[in-house]
C-alpha cells in the first residue's frame, strides 16, 4: 500500500471514529431527555387528570388554554426544549432504529418495576405429551400484558428485570403463582397427575434465601412436590457446581424435580450430567429443526437419548413443531414431546379448556413423574 493510501485510510478511520462519537454523544443527550420526557408526561396526565370533568369538557377553549399552559410549564420546569427545535435529530435509519430501540428498552425497563403491581404479569402454559399424545403436564411460562406495547414475550423483559434485580419478585411471585395452580390442580381429581415446570433464573437459584422461600412455599399452598419442576440452565449449573448441587440436594429432599433446560446450547458437558442430580433433561429446539432431514442432527439427538436412558434421566424434547419431526423423535425413542405441534403457551383458562377436550377422551398418566 502507497504512502498515499495509508494516509487516505487513517483519514476514514478517524473521521468514522468521530462520527461514532458523535452518535454517542447524541443517544445520550436523547436518553436524558427522553427520561425527563417520561417524567413530565407522567406528571401532565395526572395533573389534567386532576381538573374535575365539570371544568374539562365545559369549553374547548378553556380545555386548549390549561392543557397548553400546563405542558408549556412543564417543559421550562424540566429544562426540555421541543423535539423539533433540538439538534440531536437522527441522521440516518439505522441510527434511528437504535434509538427507537433505546427508547423502547428505556420505558419497559421504568413499566416493568410497576407492572407486578398493576397485575399485568400472567403465568402461560404449555401442554407436554407422551408418545401417544396424551398429557403429562406443562411448562409455565412468563407474558407481560403491557397496556400499551401489548403482550410482551420473556426474550424482551427477562434481561432487563435481570440486570435490574426485578428478576428477584418477579421470580418469586411465577414460582408461588405456579404452585398455587398446582395445588388448584392437583386438588381436581381429573388434574391430580399433572406435573408442572417452571423457569427459575440463574440470579434467582443462587440467592442463599432461596431454599427458604420454596420451602415456605410449599408449606404454605400444600402441594405435592413430587409433581413440581424448576428448570434450571445448564450454564448456571456449570457456574458454581458445588453450590448449585448443594442447593440442588436439599430441594430434592423436599421432593422437587430439576430439568435442565435448552440441553445442547451451552457445554453440554456429558461429564457434569452424572454429577447433577437432575431428573429431566431437555432438548433444545435448536436440534430440532433440521432433525428430520439433517442425519447428523438426528445422530446427536439419538445419542442424547441413549445417553439419558442410561443415566436413569427422563427426556424432554422442546421445540415439536412438525409431523415429521415428532415421528422422527419417535423413531428415536424420545417419550416427551413439547412445542406448537400440541399448543402454544396459553392462558390458564385456555389450557384448562385444552386440557378438558383431551380428557374428554383419555386420563393423564405419569411417565415424566
Ligand atoms: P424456555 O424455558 O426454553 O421455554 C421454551 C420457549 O420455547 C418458550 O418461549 C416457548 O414459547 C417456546 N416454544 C415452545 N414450543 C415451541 C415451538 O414449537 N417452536 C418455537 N419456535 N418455540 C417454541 P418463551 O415463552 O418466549 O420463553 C422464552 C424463555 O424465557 C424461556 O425459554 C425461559 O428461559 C424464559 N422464561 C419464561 N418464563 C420464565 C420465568 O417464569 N422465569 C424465568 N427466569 N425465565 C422464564
Ligand atoms: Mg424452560
Amino acid at each position: 500500500m502507497t504512502q498515499k493510501q495509508k494516509k487516505t485510510r487513517l483519514r476514514a478511520k478517524q473521521d468514522q471514529r468521530a462520527l461514532h462519537l458523535d452518535t454517542v454523544k447524541s443517544l445520550q443527550k436523547l436518553q436524558k431527555s427522553a427520561v425527563k420526557l417520561y417524567v413530565l408526561s407522567s406528571q401532565l396526565t395526572r395533573l389534567i387528570d386532576a381538573i374535575p370533568d365539570s371544568v374539562l369538557l365545559k369549553d374547548r377553549e378553556g380545555r386548549k388554554l390549561i392543557t397548553n399552559k400546563l405542558t408549556q410549564r412543564l417543559f421550562k420546569l424540566h429544562d426540555l426544549d421541543w423535539y423539533g427545535k433540538t439538534d440531536i435529530a437522527p441522521t440516518s435509519a439505522p441510527q434511528e432504529m437504535r434509538i427507537n430501540h433505546e427508547l423502547y428498552q428505556m420505558a419497559l425497563e421504568s413499566d416493568l418495576h410497576f407492572a407486578l403491581a398493576r397485575r399485568e404479569l400472567k403465568l402461560y402454559y404449555q401442554i407436554l405429551v407422551d408418545s401417544d399424545r396424551q398429557m403429562l403436564g406443562a411448562e409455565a411460562l412468563l407474558r407481560w400484558e403491557h397496556p400499551r406495547y401489548g403482550l410482551i414475550t420473556p426474550e424482551h423483559f427477562i434481561p432487563i428485570a435481570e440486570q435490574s434485580g426485578l428478576i428477584l419478585p418477579i421470580g418469586a411471585w411465577a414460582l408461588k403463582s405456579a404452585c398455587e395452580q398446582l395445588k388448584l390442580w392437583q386438588s381436581d381429581p381429573l388434574r391430580k397427575e399433572l406435573s408442572l415446570s417452571i423457569n427459575i433464573s440463574p440470579c434467582q437459584f443462587s440467592r442463599p434465601e432461596f431454599v427458604g422461600q420454596l420451602r415456605q412455599i410449599l408449606k404454605k399452598t400444600g402441594i405435592d412436590a413430587l409433581q413440581l419442576k424448576l428448570e434450571l440452565t445448564e450454564s448456571l449449573m456449570l457456574h458454581d457446581i458445588a453450590n448449585t448441587i448443594e442447593n440442588m440436594e436439599r430441594l430434592k429432599l423436599l421432593g422437587i424435580q430439576f430439568s435442565m433446560d435448552n440441553f445442547g446450547t451451552g457445554y453440554s458437558s456429558l461429564s457434569h450430567l452424572k454429577q447433577l442430580p437432575i431428573d429431566v433433561l431437555k432438548i433444545d429446539q435448536f436440534l430440532m429443526r433440521d432433525m428430520a432431514n439433517d442425519s447428523c442432527d438426528a445422530m446427536i439427538v439419538k445419542t442424547i437419548i441413549d445417553m439419558t436412558q442410561k443415566l436413569g434421566i427422563k427426556l424432554v424434547a422442546g421445540g415439536v413443531e412438525t409431523e415429521q419431526q415428532f415421528a422422527c423423535l419417535k423413531q428415536l425413542g424420545c417419550s416427551t414431546y413439547q412445542g406448537y405441534l400440541f399448543g402454544k403457551p396459553m392462558p390458564v383458562d385456555q389450557f384448562e379448556q385444552l386440557l378438558d377436550n383431551r380428557l374428554g377422551s383419555t386420563a393423564p398418566r405419569d411417565q415424566v413423574r
